[in-house]
């Protein structure tokens, strides 16, 4: 894990050895599954430690440790796939809730199963897609962080996120590339959410390749109860300026 510890490093993140045990074990279990059911197309163990855990923990450069270590703090990420971010988030920091959203049952199962492996605690499943999910009150505006990595464009992303964020509490998009007309596309959508754009944080770190960014949305007021509108809908008729198909 010697590339994974360099980049934590310039994080300001120094792993125990139980970690660097933990993130060795997600790989290799992550390798095995993959060959039964299609969870990633990186595999090497270079690429892995860089574009799914280090990539992950970028999320900590908009983190300040203080708020983590809040006892009501909770995190939720939607269309986790086979964990990320929130697995590599959780195994940096054990302690808050951390609920995995993913509608593909495979995937699921392997998140039971690296969860169980890896011996991490308060950690919940769910099986759904985010447009069913946002609307159970258990889930509805309960958390403090809501993350997603490589779900969909921001218009649509928004509406698939933004409902689970308390007010007060923030939704952060990991996104490559050049991001601005999609950020502006979005605006409505943040708007129409209950969202505030606060801040685009660019990633500098050597290990990537390309640009990075972190995209940080506040919830500044409550999402009106008809969004998430039905399953497909954000994805096929995203809310924006313009409204037509982006698919
Ligand atoms: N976040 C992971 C990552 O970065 O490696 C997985 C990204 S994968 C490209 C997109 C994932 O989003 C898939 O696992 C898919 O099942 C999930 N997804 C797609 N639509 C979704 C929805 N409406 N609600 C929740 N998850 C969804």
């Amino acid at each position: 894990m010697k590339k994974l510890i360099e980049g934590a490093g310039k994080l300001g993140i120094e792993f125990s050895a139980r970690q660097v045990k933990q993130f060795e074990l997600y790989y290799q279990e992550l390798i095995e599954w993959n060959k039964k059911i299609n969870l990633t197309a990186i595999t090497d163990y270079s690429s892995v430690q860089v574009k799914h855990f280090l990539d992950s923990l970028t999320i900590t450069l908009a983190l300040p440790e203080e708020e983590v270590e809040r006892p009501d703090f909770n995190i939720m990420d939607i269309g986790t796939g086979a964990g990320f971010p929130g697995v590599p988030l959780k195994i940096l920091f054990p302690q808050p809730r951390l609920v995995l959203i993913e509608p593909t049952t495979k995937k699921t199962a392997f998140l039971h199963h690296i969860i169980h492996k890896l011996e991490l605690e308060n950690v919940e499943v769910l099986n759904s897609r985010a447009e069913e999910a946002a609307h159970l009150p258990l889930y509805r505006e309960q958390f403090a962080l809501v993350l997603s990595r490589a779900v969909a464009l921001l218009p649509t992303l928004v509406e698939l996120t933004l409902p689970f964020c308390q007010i007060g509490g923030r939704f952060i998009a990991q996104k490559k590339g050049e991001s601005d007309q999609e950020i502006n596309r979005a605006k409505k959508a943040i708007a129409t959410l209950g969202g505030k754009l606060d801040h685009i944080k660019k990633i500098e770190l050597r290990e990537f390749n390309d640009e990075r960014y972190l995209v940080i949305i506040d919830k500044i007021y409550p999402t009106p109860n008809k969004y998430p509108r039905r399953p497909g809908l954000p994805r096929r008729r995203p809310i924006q300026e313009v409204n037509r198909d982006v698919e």
